[in-house]
């Protein structure tokens, strides 16, 4: 059972109070631009939204997992866009630089990048590596103290407008995991970061998404996080946060989907009474409903899971699956109550419908999570039943 604390369900009424205000009234025209919302990052910087999971030394507030997916849930009922740029910042743009960086980095980079003033994101994924991380072939070589790299990076959040980027690079030319060290990237401060092709894409279209390319970047020393091997184990440690949070964000995409076709179901007339009263419509309303709240048990689960130190590798993979998938099918059934209407760009529904693709591969693919939950089936085994 989801039990919120008051101070959490208060987090929760004023997160909801912003995007009523600032989020819905922007997301279609944001998302009709296709333009990263320089402003509203900043005010969810302003706010101290970006630093929920930091300590309050520098400038974050020490919030809970719990806390950090009520923010990401009603952020995505406003806009899926501006959610999904928020929390590749805040869970893995400014992540390693926390935990990894010197205090002199902590200052000069993450400090800013909690308070919205720097843009951060993560650059791991490449034109021929994706779920195959140990493919990866943008290299860095030891240039007296310093590195320098070389590659390109694809599917970058915020690549276009990013100022800071923590890249996955092989310290060594053998194939394999064991060889991947994470780098933060100053764009301003460092030669040869140019951004390559600007994706356009039907999904999350005001969270911009591009091509990275590094040519011979020279990068300080201290801009290693974390030492020459075990990136990938690294990014492993966050892994369980980014699934649990895309959770949240698919639940609140789902919660204003259903929310939007329930009151569209109430004012549409057809055969003499609003649609609502048709079976068949009340049927689709009622397994969306079954569905989302079976979702938001299992995340709120799954953070409570990570707030209490558990291990939660398999219950965060099986939590991303189920609302991620949950939201593509409620979106498309909300799309289906509005019909005709569902396919007009003036109504929220397609937004709704293409914003739930972004959901599928962000955190993991359903098919790479079920490997992974599939690693051990033993019904009382895995972390899952606590
Ligand atoms: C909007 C958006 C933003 C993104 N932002 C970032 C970002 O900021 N930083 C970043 O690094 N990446 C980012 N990504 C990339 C994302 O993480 C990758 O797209 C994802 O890891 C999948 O990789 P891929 O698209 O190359 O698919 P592939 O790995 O090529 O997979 C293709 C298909 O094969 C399946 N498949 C692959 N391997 C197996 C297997 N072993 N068994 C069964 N099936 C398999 C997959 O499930 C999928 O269906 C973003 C993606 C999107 C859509």
């Amino acid at each position: 059972m989801i039990r919120f604390t008051p101070e959490q369900e208060e987090f929760r009424r004023t997160v909801a109070r912003f995007v009523d205000a600032e989020v819905v009234p922007a997301a279609q025209a944001i998302d009709e631009r296709g333009e990263f919302p320089v402003a509203l990052f900043r005010r969810l910087g302003a706010l101290g939204y970006l630093g929920l999971r930091y300590p309050e030394a520098y400038g974050g507030a020490g919030a809970d997992m719990v806390t950090y997916c009520l923010f990401a849930e009603e952020l995505a009922r406003g806009s899926l866009s501006l959610a999904a740029a928020a929390g590749m910042q805040s869970l893995m743009g400014t992540h390693f630089i926390y935990k990894y960086g010197s205090e002199a980095l902590r200052a000069r980079y993450l400090v800013p990048a909690l308070r919205g003033d720097l843009v951060a994101t993560f650059a791991l994924t490449e034109p021929n590596a994706g779920s195959d991380v140990a493919n990866i072939t943008t290299r860095a070589e030891r240039r007296g103290p310093s590195w320098v790299l070389r590659g390109a990076k694809t599917w970058v959040t915020s690549a276009p407008v990013a100022d800071l980027l923590t890249v996955a690079a092989k310290t060594s030319p053998e194939r394999g995991m064991k060889n991947i060290a994470l780098f933060l990237l100053d764009r301003a401060g460092m030669r040869g970061i140019a951004l390559g092709k600007k994706i356009d894409k039907m999904s999350v279209r005001a969270s911009e998404t591009g091509e990275i390319l590094l040519d011979e970047v020279e990068v300080p020393p201290e801009h290693l996080l974390g030492g020459e091997t075990g990136g990938v184990e690294k990014i492993g440690t966050i892994l369980a946060e980014i699934r649990v949070m895309t959770a949240a964000l698919s639940i609140g995409l789902a919660r204003a989907a259903y929310q939007a076709a329930l009151e569209y179901a109430r004012q549409r007339v057809a055969f003499g009474k609003p649609i609502v009263e048709h079976q068949a419509i009340t049927f689709k309303l009622a397994d969306m409903l079954t569905a989302l709240y079976a979702a938001t048990l299992m995340t709120y689960q799954a953070a409570a899971g990570i707030d209490a130190g558990r291990a939660v590798t398999r219950e965060a993979a099986m939590t991303k699956l189920f609302a991620s998938e949950m939201a593509v099918r409620v979106t498309d059934e909300a799309a289906r109550i509005f019909a005709s209407y569902g396919l007009a760009m003036e109504y929220p529904a397609q937004r709704y419908f293409r914003d739930a693709r972004f959901l599928l591969p962000g955190g993991g693919t359903s098919e790479i999570l079920r490997i992974i939950i599939g690693r051990d089936l033993d019904w009382d085994r895995g972390g899952a039943f606590p």
